[in-house]
């Protein structure tokens, strides 16, 4: 298909309650997708969900179909798909390293060894960001020392740093302050060129400015869905 994330008749589950409700949702890539819904609907395990992350979580259990990039999910090993499908959360999470080890991490995990080539990535992505102008030639500094702001963009920084296709934002400026909160925003707008986006939000005026499509989640079901600018303009 042309989508890059198809979900079919999604259950999931921890133990024997039931979290998602069959969820069915196509993306297509270069898109952002707002989840919007109360705290506890189901968000979360969404996302979680898609990147494998819980299945670390052994209650964990889930039936129906996905699809990430026309690969079946259960063809995509763990370590393959968290490399196709980065992740950033609410509360920035920077490595206790220095801002060039916290790209330069996971891509020495993927195996790449050339640390002229490591350079350039590392240089390239915190450019993409929009971190480099802010941070100079400071790059060996510990990440603890950029703003909130900063972090949450190096952590952005670090997730494209693997060549991604998705990118899964759980609540990423709920945190930050508003010129931060517009620095992500735009930032979002630009990786829509190269990545597909789904990102969490209790935002509504957020969700309006950087999605395509919007989905309202209630009590582990998808209540609606559809372009954002439909959705909000007749809602
Ligand atoms: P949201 O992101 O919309 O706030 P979540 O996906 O975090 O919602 O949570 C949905 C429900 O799943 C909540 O009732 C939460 O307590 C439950 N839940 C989340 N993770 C686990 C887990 N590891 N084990 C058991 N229940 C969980
Ligand atoms: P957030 O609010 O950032 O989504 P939570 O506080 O809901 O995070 O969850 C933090 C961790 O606790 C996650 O790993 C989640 O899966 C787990 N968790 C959440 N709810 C439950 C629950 N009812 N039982 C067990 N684990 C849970």
């Amino acid at each position: 298909s042309e989508n890059m994330i198809d979900v079919k008749n999604l259950n999931t589950y921890f133990n024997s309650t039931q979290i998602l409700k069959n969820i069915n949702i196509n993306i297509k890539p270069n898109t952002v997708t707002a989840l919007i819904g109360p705290s506890g609907c189901g968000k979360s395990t969404f996302l979680r969900t898609l990147n494998k992350m819980n299945n670390l979580t052994h209650t964990f259990k889930m039936t129906g179909e996905i699809t990430i990039d026309n690969e079946p999910f259960e063809n995509i090993d763990d370590v393959a798909l968290r490399k196709k499908v980065g992740m950033v959360f609410q509360k920035a999470n920077p490595f206790p390293k220095s801002i060039y080890e916290n790209i330069a991490y996971g891509l020495r995990i993927h195996g790449m060894k050339d640390e002229d080539k490591i350079n350039d990535i590392v240089i390239k992505t915190l450019k993409d960001v929009a971190l480099y102008d802010e941070i100079k030639d400071d790059i060996h500094r510990s990440a603890y020392k950029l703003s909130g702001g900063q972090q949450q963009r190096l952590c952005i920084a670090r997730s494209i740093a693997v060549s991604p296709k998705i990118i899964l934002m759980d609540e990423p400026c709920s945190a930050l302050d508003p010129i931060s909160t517009l620095k992500i925003e735009d930032l979002i707008y630009e990786l829509k060129k190269d990545y597909t986006i789904i990102i969490v939000t209790h935002n509504m005026q957020q969700a309006t400015r950087v999605s395509d499509n919007t989905a309202f989640f209630l009590n582990g079901e998808i209540i609606e869905i559809g372009d954002t600018n439909e959705i909000f303009l007749h809602p």
